[in-house]
């Protein structure tokens, strides 16, 4: 059975109550069979250039929000996804948090096929924590790097979003960049973070807006990627989680999405949960870099950013299917 583990400071992190005691894990993702090749190259991701957007994201420093790398790396992603064909609104407003301390805050909100009525909601945060509190003393009140959690997200939809200007899909695709998920403290209780997501569930892009199905990307780029369940997806939205999960073994990456619940994480999905939107997180929270300043390039891997834009593309052109 998965080893019962509480990892302090991790996003409140909560032991699963419904930890599985279901026995071996899958095997491991390699030999894959020609179907699952076959799966992979439609869906159209290409990891090693989603590698290059990561180490470019990198080049513009650290993402603290109000910060100038935070406005250069954001007007980049905007400009990128226009160049892929994306309808991008911002969303741009001042966090005032609980210490009086003014924050200004931007969602970017890509839209491929605004009108079609069926659509997919995918959402990630940019920004980067401004301090590394698992880290020695010395170094905590120092902003994080954020290779892997901030950026990861941010390489994973640019290469969604070359997928998607290569092959069109039929249905829409909303890609939301979210800020402020790593500003504050997670408690409990939760003080100034998951602001983006908070702002875009009080700010839908549309009347009525009711996605098909709802995920959150947060840390999926670890080289030693393991992605558990997530029990609070579970509770909500068990059949997008079944969705994804059958959809990476259906690639062959059974040994990289494992189907058993680990731990119960908040995440920018809560916010969506208290408007009604089913979302779920995909996170691979077991990562010892988590909020210290080694969460750098090197623990990142073209490896794991493909097997998990293997899995977010062919999500998509699955419920493309007529
Ligand atoms: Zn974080």
């Amino acid at each position: 059975m998965p080893i019962r583990r509480v990892l302090p400071n991790l996003k409140f992190l909560v032991l699963s109550a419904l930890l599985a005691c279901s026995g071996e894990q899958p095997a491991a993702s390699g030999g894959a069979g020609a179907d699952s090749l076959r799966l992979r190259a439609d869906a159209g991701f290409n990891g090693p250039t989603s590698l290059t957007y990561l180490q470019v994201a990198l080049k513009f420093g650290t993402r603290v929000p109000g910060s100038a790398g935070h406005r250069a790396t954001g007007d980049w992603i905007v400009s990128e996804m226009r160049a892929r064909g994306a309808t991008v609104t911002e969303q741009a407003w001042t966090h005032t948090t609980t210490a009086g301390q003014t924050v200004p805050m931007r969602n970017i909100v890509a839209q491929f096929n605004p009108a079609a009525t069926k659509r997919v909601l995918y959402m990630t945060h940019w920004d980067t924590r401004p301090k590394a509190e698992k880290a020695p003393a010395a170094d905590t009140l120092t902003p994080i790097v954020g290779a892997n959690d901030g950026t990861s997200g941010i390489a994973l939809f640019l290469s969604i979003a070359d997928a998607l200007k290569a092959k069109p899909t039929t249905i829409g695709v909303d890609l939301v960049f979210v800020d402020g998920e790593d500003f504050g403290e997670f408690g409990p209780p939760e003080v100034n973070v998951f602001i983006g997501s908070q702002y875009f569930a009080r700010h839908l892009p549309s009347v009525g807006y009711s996605p098909a199905i709802a995920v959150v990307w947060d840390m999926i780029g670890d080289r030693s990627l393991q992605i558990f369940q997530e029990t609070i997806s579970l509770e909500i939205a068990p059949e997008t989680v079944a969705r994804v999960w059958r959809t990476a073994e259906s690639l062959g990456y059974a040994g990289k999405f494992i189907q058993q619940p680990k731990y119960a994480v908040r995440d920018d999905h809560v916010s969506l949960h208290a408007v009604g939107i089913k979302a779920i997180d995909v996170i691979d929270i077991d990562y010892p870099y988590h909020h210290t300043l080694e969460d750098t390039a090197d623990k990142v891997s073209v490896e794991s950013l493909q097997v998990v834009g293997d899995v977010a593309m062919a999500v998509i052109r699955d419920l493309a299917r007529p």
